[in-house]
């Protein structure tokens, strides 16, 4: 019997990868699995190409796999394939490309005798839905693929195509599946999630009412909602029980300046009285912001504070801002300095951190908490405002659910005893 070569997965990249990577290993038959790069056969570099910093580690990463193990079929995937896999094949750098709408193919690919340049188009949908687990009972489930907005700085619409999404029946089939398997809570995600659904006369609202109705689920979260995709219909399902009382809506910045060179579809004053309802109804919000992209003086730093102090917000994920070629932001002038805009990113970051505890401190009770694994004795889980708690029990606790009234408040997270 011929052994069969060993193929070995590099990762680079945001979740969407890790979920790509999923597909790609759930359709590999004839190769066997290696956890050593170095005894690989083949190596698949599922690459990111979000700023050049990326696409400076993945070719990092690929000259160290030459250098280390030179025998290896090194084949490009994800985002890279689309914006250096020409380059990096042409130098020889690596053996094949092949596109993210070849993904499903990576079995019959992986076994080319000769270098490949398979791309594909941008359009695709994999018909496999993967889920990824955290622990016993939360599942995220991709239902979306690409974006069709044009953000200055973001190369993402380039290299993922446009929006497109799974099918309702195809998502609900998986959410039951799942919730049958004893799954209660599930974090629908995308890579613009909010997009969901408009190219089948369905929307995100329509998914969330069907998937809802499933026996055995119990509380939805969605990943990241752009402000204008949050309509009348999604509004209508803002008291429902099974909605996690937090929404991710990246605003991305606060001064209408920003807004308007970063080519962001949202403004200032919508943004804030949307914030306002959606906090009217008990929401923790979160939100992506950019930090120190071109064109961000003095005046739209100081007025985009002003605006965070006043907005209701409880989380946030700053982003510094990074260069990225084939952006519209990769020529602008203007640029901020580094060391301006990592206190740029303290400033905010700390703002929020206060902003989180001082809403933590009025939302003490009645916290329904999902409590993942745990070990010595302490559990971690999330209550439904998605702030972390830390859970101190004898008794095994994993994946329970708990209702918790008293929870001791610290500027760092919230804690608890448990004794039944
Ligand atoms: S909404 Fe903007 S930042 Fe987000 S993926 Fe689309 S283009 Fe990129």
């Amino acid at each position: 019997m011929i052994a069969k070569e060993r193929v070995y997965f590099k990762t680079f990249g945001c979740r969407t990868n890790q979920f790509d990577t999923q597909v790609m290993i759930s359709k590999i038959k004839d190769f066997e699995f290696s956890s050593d790069e170095l005894e690989a056969d083949v190596i698949v570099v599922n690459s990111c190409t979000v700023t050049n910093g990326a696409d400076s580690s993945v070719r990092h990463y690929i000259n160290s796999i030459e250098r280390k193990n030179p025998n290896a079929r090194v084949v490009l995937a994800g985002c890279g394939s689309h914006s250096k896999g020409e380059t990096l094949l042409a130098d020889k750098k690596v053996f094949g490309v092949m596109g993210h709408s070849e993904k499903e193919n990576i079995n019959e690919i992986l076994k080319k005798p000769e270098s490949f340049y398979e791309i594909g188009d941008l359009e695709h949908i994999d018909s496999t839905i993967v889920e990824e687990f955290v622990g016993k009972s939360r599942a995220f489930i991709k239902i979306q693929e690409g974006c069709d907005f044009s953000c200055s700085y973001c190369i993402i619409p380039a290299v993922r195509g446009g929006a497109r999404s799974h099918s309702e029946d195809t998502v609900i089939e998986q959410v039951k599946k799942l919730a049958d398997n004893g799954f209660g809570e599930f974090i629908l995600t995308g890579t613009n999630v909010g997009s969901y659904g408009k190219d089948h006369g369905s929307s995100m609202a329509k998914l969330l009412k069907k998937v809802s109705h499933l026996r055995g689920v119990r509380r939805i979260r969605i990943g990241s909602l752009e402000p204008i995709q949050i309509d009348d219909e999604f509004k209508e399902l803002l008291d429902e029980p099974w909605m996690a009382k937090h929404l991710h809506i990246a605003l991305q910045h606060t001064s209408d300046k920003m807004l308007d060179i970063m080519n962001r579809r949202n403004s200032f004053i919508s943004d804030k009285r949307l914030f306002d309802e959606l906090s009217s109804h008990g929401y923790a919000l979160g939100t992506d912001f950019i930090v120190g992209h071109p064109g961000e003086d003095d005046r739209a730093w100081m007025e985009a504070m002003e605006r965070l102090i006043d907005l209701p917000l409880t989380h946030v994920h700053a982003f510094t801002y990074s260069k990225r070629d084939g952006t519209a932001a990769a020529s602008m002038s203007d640029l901020v300095r580094g060391d301006v805009a990592k206190a740029r990113h303290r400033e905010l970051t700390e703002l929020i951190k206060e902003k989180n505890y001082e809403f933590r401190k009025a939302n003490q009770s009645n916290l329904e908490v999902l409590l993942e694994s745990g070990n010595d004795d302490i559990y971690r889980g999330f209550d439904q405002y998605f702030n972390r708690i830390e859970v101190r029990s004898s008794e095994d606790l994993s994946s329970n659910w708990l209702l918790m009234n008293s929870v001791e408040v610290n500027r760092e997270g919230n804690m608890a005893k448990y004794s039944s």
